[in-house]
C-alpha cells in the first residue's frame, strides 16, 4: 500500500534493523525500543490490522504466530520469557495501520500493560 511505512520496509524501500525474513514476513528492531529485545513482525501482505484476519488468513496468522516463537529463540529470549502484543486500533495503541506484532523480551514485563 503506497504511503504506508510498513509496506516501503517489506519492499526494501526503507531501511530497518531486519532480523528475519522469508516470502511471507519480516521482522525488524523496534525504532523506538521498550525492552532490550523488540522486534515488530510483519506479515508483507497489507492487512490493516487484526480485525483483517480472515479465514483465508489462517494459515498466515498461525505461521505469523510460529514465526513470533522461532524468533525469539534465535534472538535467546525464549526461556526466559517474552511477551507478544498485537495492538489494535486507538484503544489498543495502534499508530502503523499495518498489521505487526511486537516481541519483546530482555526484561521482566510488569502486568497489567499501561
Ligand atoms: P503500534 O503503536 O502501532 O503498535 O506500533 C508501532 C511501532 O512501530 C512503534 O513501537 C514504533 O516505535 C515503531 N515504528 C514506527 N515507525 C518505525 C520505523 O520507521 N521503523 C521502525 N523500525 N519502527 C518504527
Ligand atoms: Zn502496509
Amino acid at each position: 500500500m503506497t504511503d504506508c511505512i510498513f509496506c516501503k520496509i517489506a519492499a526494501h524501500e526503507l531501511n530497518a534493523q531486519v532480523v528475519y525474513e522469508d516470502e511471507d514476513f519480516m521482522a525488524f528492531r523496534d525504532i523506538n525500543p521498550e525492552a532490550p529485545v523488540h522486534v515488530l513482525l510483519i506479515p508483507k501482505q497489507h492487512l490493516s490490522s487484526l480485525l483483517e484476519v480472515g479465514v483465508e488468513q489462517a494459515d498466515l496468522a498461525a505461521r505469523l504466530l510460529m514465526t513470533a516463537a522461532g524468533i525469539a529463540r534465535e534472538l535467546g529470549v525464549a526461556e526466559d520469557g517474552f511477551r507478544v502484543v498485537i495492538n489494535t486500533n486507538d484503544n489498543g495503541g495502534q499508530t502503523v495501520h499495518h498489521l505487526h506484532l511486537h516481541l519483546l523480551g530482555g526484561r521482566f514485563m510488569n502486568w497489567p500493560p499501561g
